[in-house]
């Protein structure tokens, strides 16, 4: 599966708004040093953020003298599908600054997002490990900077080094938490807290404060109808969380958007911020509920 198979669904005038507000901005910045993991910085009105990958960065040098000379720029924009549910792992793709959004597909064809990777991980890393195909259809969320490294190549990473190793299972488990916790977001929270945690994590994510998503979009991420879109971004709106006007969102409130939200984010967050520390000292995510690890 590569960029030959990659569909587009939006007018190419979409794709140059998108474009421009992207080179409007600069990017979010995420720690790289494993012996001083920290949150990521509260972002203001401009966003500096680094055209980086976590994971990849956390690669030993000898590792990354070897993948390097593979690893490959895509282009891609919002709404392309990376892979469909079912294809063919044949690279490993790197976000640096886009949002890659894993979606669980039913033979009626209806779909629901179950997970979302940025750049502090990699879709189609199973085919470094083990499996070759994707449960999950996967496509572009937020467009920006992606990257991709043959599946092999990352496999024979992965079968001589440790480190590697480690590396490649810490974060599969991190996005299997991610899984979980928006297995239970989706089924227990109600639209409006789960618009929010999506809101949030795309905010960390993007180069700007405005978001180019139509409720349809969101609706489809969220496995909701619109109409429920429509009236919780409504109520949003008029708690003054998020400004909406022509498919372009606006994060007004930010600190009120994490109150409105369930826990499901900052529980997502501090998997995130924790998968590159050892394990006896990674964030575990303690809340009510919960037990508190020692
Ligand atoms: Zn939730």
């Amino acid at each position: 599966m590569g960029v030959t198979q990659i569909k587009s669904r939006h007018p190419p005038l979409f794709y140059f708004i998108l474009f421009v507000l992207g080179m409007s901005g600069t990017v979010l910045s995420w720690p790289m040093d494993q012996k001083n993991i920290k949150a990521p910085p509260r972002r203001s009105l401009l966003k500096p953020v680094a055209h980086t990958n976590r994971l990849l960065d956390a690669f030993e040098p000898d590792s990354r003298a070897r993948i390097d000379p593979h690893v490959q720029p895509v282009t891609l924009v919002l709404g392309d599908v990376v892979c469909e549910a079912g294809g063919f792992l044949e690279y490993v793709y790197f976000p640096k600054g886009a949002v890659l959004s894993l979606l669980t597909v039913l033979a009626s064809g209806a779909a629901i997002e179950t997970a979302n990777i940025g750049n502090e991980g990699a879709f189609g890393l199973f085919a470094a490990m083990y499996s070759r195909t994707s449960f999950n259809q996967c496509l572009v969320q937020l467009q920006g900077g992606l990257v991709r490294v043959p599946s092999e190549i990352l496999r024979a990473e992965f079968e001589r080094s440790d480190h590697v190793r480690n590396l490649l299972v810490s974060y599969s488990e991190t996005q299997l938490a991610q899984v979980q916790q928006t297995a239970a977001c989706n089924s227990m929270h109600t639209i409006q807290q789960r618009l929010c945690r999506w809101l949030l994590m795309m905010h960390d994510r993007a180069e700007t404060e405005e978001l180019s998503y139509t409720h349809e979009f969101l609706a489809h991420m969220l496995g909701a109808d619109r109409k429920s879109v429509t009236l919780a971004a409504q109520d949003m709106q008029a708690a003054g969380l998020i400004g909406y006007q022509r498919g372009k969102i606006q994060i007004v409130d930010r600190p009120g958007l994490e109150k409105a939200s369930c826990e499901c984010y900052a529980m997502v967050q501090a998997r995130f911020n924790a998968f590159l520390t050892p394990p006896s000292t990674a964030v575990q995510g303690n809340t009510k509920g919960r037990i508190k690890l020692p």
